[in-house]
C-alpha cells in the first residue's frame, strides 16, 4: 500500500513552514501543527530582528544569504544595530573583529561623539561600539504567513490541533495524533523546535541534545520616547538587548535560562535586572512595563542548527535546533533543507554554505 504522503513535517512553526513552502511542488506534503494555530511559540515570540553576526561565524552565511530573499519580498525595514561598549570591553571588541573578520558581515567602530548622536541619553562610560549599518527588522508574521501561503499554493495539507503523539515504522512511518487522526508518511521531517528531541525518541531515533533555553523580552513605556531610528542596541558582553518598537522600548536581559519544552513565562526578576541594566546603560526614565513574555530558543550543544538525514535513520529529517537566528535563516535554511531531502544540487542561495556543519551526523563524528 502507498503513503498518504512522502513527507509528513512535524511542526509548522517558522521551521517548518518554510520547509514546506520550499518542498511542496516535488513531493506530497503533510504539515502537523499541535496547537490551534502555527506560530504560536518561538515563531510568534521573537524579537524580530536580522543582525548579520547574531548566532557566531558559522551563522553568519545562513543569515547573509537569506538576506536578499527576506529584501525582495519586503519583509525587512532599515533598523542598524549597534554593540555597545565601554573602556573595559576593549578586549571583546577585538575579540569580535577577530571573529568575523572574514565573514562578509558589514560592521565599523564608532567612538563616543557619533555614538551620543545615534543614542541620545547613553552614559558617559558607554564610549564606543561596532556599528552594523546592515541590520534590519523583520515582519516575522509577515514572513511565517507567507511561507503558509506558498505551501498551501502548492498543494501541503496543514493540519492544526495535530498534535503527534505516536510514531511507529514499518516500511513507512504510521503517525497518530492525540485526535486520533492516522497519517502514513515516507519521511518524517522533525521541525518541533523545543520538543525535538521527544519527537526523536518517539521515533526511536536517539536524541540530538537539543536543549531549550528562555529568553524574556519587556515592553516598556520610557521617557523621553525612544527615537524612532534608534538602532538594535545590544551590549557587546551580552547583557542585554533593546530596540524601538513604535513608540515603546523592547528590552531583554538577553538571558538563557535552561529549561523543559513548555509555554514559558517571564519571571519578575529577569525583568528587574533587564530593568536595571538599561537603568545603568542610559538615563531614560522607565513609566511602565506594558508587557512582558518569555518564550524558548532551543539549541544542540555545539549551538549549530541541525539539518538533514538521521544517519542511523535516513527517513527520519532533522530541520530543528534553530536557537535564536530561525527567523532570519529561514529562507537560506529551507532552500538547503530542501535541497537535502529532496536530493538535489546547491544553488546560488546555497553554494556559500557548509552544509556539513549542520548535518546531524556531527555528533557521530565527535
Ligand atoms: C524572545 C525570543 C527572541 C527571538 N528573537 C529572534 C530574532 O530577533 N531573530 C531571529 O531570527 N530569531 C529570533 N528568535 C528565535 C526564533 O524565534 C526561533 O529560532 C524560531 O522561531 C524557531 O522556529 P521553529 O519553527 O523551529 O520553532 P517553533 O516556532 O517553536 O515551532 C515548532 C512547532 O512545533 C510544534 N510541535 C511541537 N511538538 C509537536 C507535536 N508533537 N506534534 C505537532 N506539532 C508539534 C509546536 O506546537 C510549534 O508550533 C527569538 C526567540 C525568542 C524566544
Amino acid at each position: 500500500m502507498s503513503s498518504d504522503f512522502d513527507i509528513a513535517i512535524i511542526g509548522a512553526g517558522i521551521a517548518g513552514a518554510s520547509l514546506a513552502a520550499e518542498i511542496g511542488e516535488e513531493a506530497r506534503v503533510l504539515l502537523l501543527e499541535a496547537e490551534d494555530m502555527p506560530g504560536y511559540h518561538s515563531t510568534g515570540r521573537s524579537a524580530a530582528f536580522w543582525e548579520e553576526c547574531y548566532g557566531g561565524p558559522d551563522i553568519v552565511p545562513l543569515t547573509r544569504a537569506s538576506g536578499p530573499y527576506l529584501e525582495a519580498n519586503g519583509f525587512l525595514s532599515p533598523r542598524g544595530a549597534l554593540y555597545l561598549a565601554r573602556e573595559e570591553d576593549e578586549l571583546a571588541i577585538e575579540g569580535f573583529f577577530a571573529r568575523f573578520a572574514d565573514s562578509g558581515a558589514e560592521f565599523t567602530k564608532i567612538g563616543r561623539r557619533e555614538l551620543e548622536v545615534i543614542v541620545p541619553g547613553l552614559k558617559p562610560h558607554w564610549d564606543r561600539a561596532i556599528r552594523q549599518v546592515r541590520c534590519a527588522d523583520i515582519d516575522v508574521a509577515g514572513l511565517h504567513a507567507h511561507f503558509l501561503a506558498r505551501a498551501k499554493a502548492t498543494g501541503v495539507a496543514l493540519v492544526c490541533r495535530a498534535r503527534v503523539a505516536s510514531l511507529v515504522r514499518h516500511s513507512d512511518w504510521y503517525i497518530k495524533t492525540a485526535g486520533c487522526q492516522e497519517y502514513t508518511a515516507t519521511t518524517i521531517v522533525n521541525a518541533a523546535g523545543a520538543w525535538a528531541d521527544d519527537i526523536a525518541k518517539m521515533a526511536g531515533v536517539a536524541a540530538k541534545g537539543i536543549q531549550p533555553y528562555r529568553r524574556t523580552v519587556a515592553q516598556l513605556r520610557v521617557d523621553p520616547t525612544p527615537p524612532s531610528d534608534l538602532p538594535l542596541c545590544l551590549d557587546i558582553s551580552g547583557n542585554f538587548y533593546f530596540r524601538p518598537e513604535g513608540d515603546k522600548l523592547w528590552l531583554s536581559p538577553h538571558d538563557e535560562t535552561p529549561c523543559m519544552a513548555c509555554d514559558a513565562a517571564p519571571e519578575e526578576l529577569d525583568v528587574a535586572l533587564a530593568i536595571d541594566r538599561l537603568e545603568e546603560a542610559t538615563n531614560w526614565k522607565i513609566e511602565a512595563v506594558e508587557r512582558k513574555w518569555a518564550w524558548l530558543r532551543s539549541f544542540s550543544a555545539d549551538r549549530l542548527p541541525i539539518y538533514g538525514r538521521d544517519p542511523a535513520l535516513p527517513e527520519f529529517f532533522w530541520f530543528a535546533g534553530q536557537g535564536g537566528f530561525g527567523i532570519q535563516t529561514s529562507p537560506a535554511a529551507a532552500r538547503l533543507g530542501a535541497q537535502l531531502i529532496l536530493g538535489k544540487s546547491w544553488d546560488e542561495v546555497t553554494d556559500r554554505l557548509q552544509p556539513a556543519i549542520y548535518s546531524p551526523d556531527r555528533f557521530d563524528r565527535e
